[in-house]
């Protein structure tokens, strides 16, 4: 059972011995969809990426997002500022989604894979690593970096015409924190965590 690979395009089961994998990779014998991708080092470079993304996520809610000039009056807030004045501003619940969805999660999904990657990598079995692995999967889809950065650059794009907008550090950190999840994950896919998991002790 374990040595099952199914196709993600047309659902076909393929035992290990059927499927015929080259250095780059698999595909299926039916549809010729891609099964997965070997990428070199897959688990360092993870690692890597991990630890640069804690890093910026550190950066981008220490520093200011946007800096705001009107007649000469200068204003400047940083993301949980943001937030602060949304449940000020009686909108409690956009606050939490703010903060949910650009910090917390991106946070816990990042420390939940250094949890997972640093005694893989060493060889050794992270406790709870099924669990999180399921719960990697299902709180992924609710990080949403990236359409934080495309909300942030429309509203700074339509408040220059009102006043001088001034782009803070943080937005800078949040640009680069999107590319880094998006490397994080072209290089590591599951299949990966799972044979590595098998291999350790
Ligand atoms: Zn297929």
């Amino acid at each position: 059972m374990r040595d099952l690979t199914a196709c993600p395009e047309c659902d076909l089961l393929l035992n290990s011995t059927h499927v015929t994998a080259t250095k780059g990779g698999a595909t299926c014998p039916r549809c010729a969809a891609e099964l997965f991708r070997r990428h070199p080092d897959s688990l360092e470079r993870s690692l890597a990426l991990t630890c640069a993304a804690l890093v910026l996520l550190f950066l981008a809610n220490s520093f200011p997002i946007v800096g705001l000039n009107i007649q000469g009056h200068q204003v400047e807030t940083t993301l949980f500022g943001t937030a602060r004045q949304l449940w000020r501003d009686d909108m409690p619940i956009v606050a939490v989604l703010l903060l949910a969805t650009t910090v917390v999660i991106p946070l816990v999904e990042m420390l939940a894979m250094a949890w997972i990657l640093f005694p893989l990598r060493f060889q050794r079995r992270p406790p709870g690593f099924a669990l999180l692995i399921r719960a990697l999967q299902l709180a992924h889809p609710w990080a949403m970096v990236e359409v934080f950065i495309l909300g942030v650059l429309v509203s700074l794009v339509k408040l220059s015409h009102l006043a001088d907008v001034l782009p803070g550090p943080a937005i800078w950190c949040f640009g680069a924190l999107m590319l880094v999840l998006a490397a994080l994950s072209t290089v590591l896919d599951h299949r990966t965590l799972w044979q590595s998991w098998e291999r350790a002790a």
